[in-house]
């Protein structure tokens, strides 16, 4: 069985530190520093795939490419352009690859668009609003505002990305149900064809902390957005994504069906799945150490446990609404979840239901799904 592949680039960059924010991204940076990165990035699109090579992965055809960050829409589009024309010489494209870009609602402008339509094949963007209130755009110290969420949608349309994410957070301290429901309202009037939603998490000693909601109160957020989101047309395929009809994102989805990817940059990491475990490469969240680094072949892989391997696959796959197919499961992983001393428990306490071969958390399950996933993996 042929894994399916996709590559994921980490631009650092970004204009200002968020408080919440636990992605490395860098603020420290020269105008000139675009340039190295990319010189950088080529050269281990070059490395990386000659590493495969020795290492006996013969990658199937690209179906996504992700640009995440940091704010990868900082980074000058010729840059861009040149490292999707880096890895066009060393992958193969699919015919119907996803080409996703993140970027902030302020750094969309028409200039940046044009540009990005005339000298690169993108075709989705995934835009980073988090809410529509300008209280919570503050709390979450965000440099965007409501009016620039509506401005950036208004151009991609313009530009002809109708393909478009918005990512929201919810459970930010202060915020009321209505509020959340409100800021619903105002994507659905953005007209977006996928919508990502988290609750916010914080770290102790970030001072808004203690004004986290408590857990009830966030598992009730939850619900209502669930049912709004799909009162609105966006079908819920994912525990935090939902997506109109035919616009799942595929890098999600390749993400978790346990697909392989290669992860680009000073911060991202590589799965890929071989001789029965998954293997990861993490990178180091160092973007001085990422400009100096002329060895990426050298970076190796970590092989996890066969256990460490199920559990992880079991995770994954649990989160899509879609659920575990049991048999295919088996045959790739060895391993049945079905198996395990407290399935049936589960499914008698509602958080597991079971259709044929296919294995779904329930509404309820959804709350608990890192228990449930945990002890479904008992060995
Ligand atoms: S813009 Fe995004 S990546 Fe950058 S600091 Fe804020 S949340 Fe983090």
């Amino acid at each position: 069985m042929t894994n399916s592949f996709g590559i994921y680039v980490h631009i650092p960059f970004c204009v200002h530190k968020c408080s919440y924010c636990d992605f490395y991204s860098f603020t420290k940076y020269q105008t000139e520093d675009f340039k190295k990165f990319t010189e950088i990035l080529c050269a281990e699109i070059g490395q990386s795939h000659r590493f495969l090579k020795k290492w006996g992965v013969e990658p199937a055809p690209i179906k996504s490419l992700f640009f995440g960050g940091g704010t990868p829409s900082l980074l000058p589009v010729n840059f861009l352009a040149t490292i999707i024309q880096a890895l066009e010489d060393q992958f193969q494209f699919s015919s119907d690859i996803e080409i996703t870009i993140e970027a902030n609602p302020e750094t969309v402008s028409e200039s940046f668009l044009e540009s990005l339509k005339l000298r690169t094949p993108v075709n989705r963007i995934s835009l980073g609003a988090q809410s529509f209130s300008e209280q919570n755009l503050k709390n979450l110290e965000r440099l965007g505002s409501r009016e620039s969420i509506y401005r950036a949608a208004a151009l991609l349309k313009q530009w002809g990305y109708v393909n478009f994410n918005l990512d929201l957070i919810f459970a930010i301290p202060g915020q009321s149900e209505s509020q959340m429901l409100e800021d619903l309202v105002e994507v659905a009037s953005l007209g977006p064809t996928h919508v990502s939603s988290y609750n916010l998490t914080l770290k102790p000693g970030h001072s808004l902390f203690s004004k986290l909601p408590k857990d009830d109160f966030v598992a009730d957020l939850y619900e209502k957005m669930v049912e709004r989101l799909q009162s609105l047309g966006f079908e819920q395929y994912e525990i935090s994504n939902f997506a109109k009809p035919s616009a799942s994102c595929e890098h999600n989805l390749l993400y978790w069906s346990g697909g392989d990817f290669l992860g680009l940059g000073p911060s991202a990491a590589s799965r890929f799945y071989k001789e029965g475990v998954f293997h990861h490469r993490k990178q180091w969240s160092d973007f001085g150490k990422y400009l100096k680094q002329t060895h990426f072949e050298e970076v190796s892989f970590e092989s996890s446990t066969q256990s460490q391997t199920w559990l992880e696959a079991t995770f994954l796959e649990l989160r899509k609404n879609s659920g575990i197919d049991l048999e295919r499961f088996y045959k790739r992983y060895g391993y049945d979840p079905s198996s395990a001393k407290q399935f049936s428990l589960f499914l008698k306490e509602g958080l597991l239901t079971q259709e044929g071969n296919l294995l779904m958390l329930t509404r309820k399950g959804r709350l608990l799904a890192d228990l449930v996933t945990e002890r479904l993996v008992d060995v």
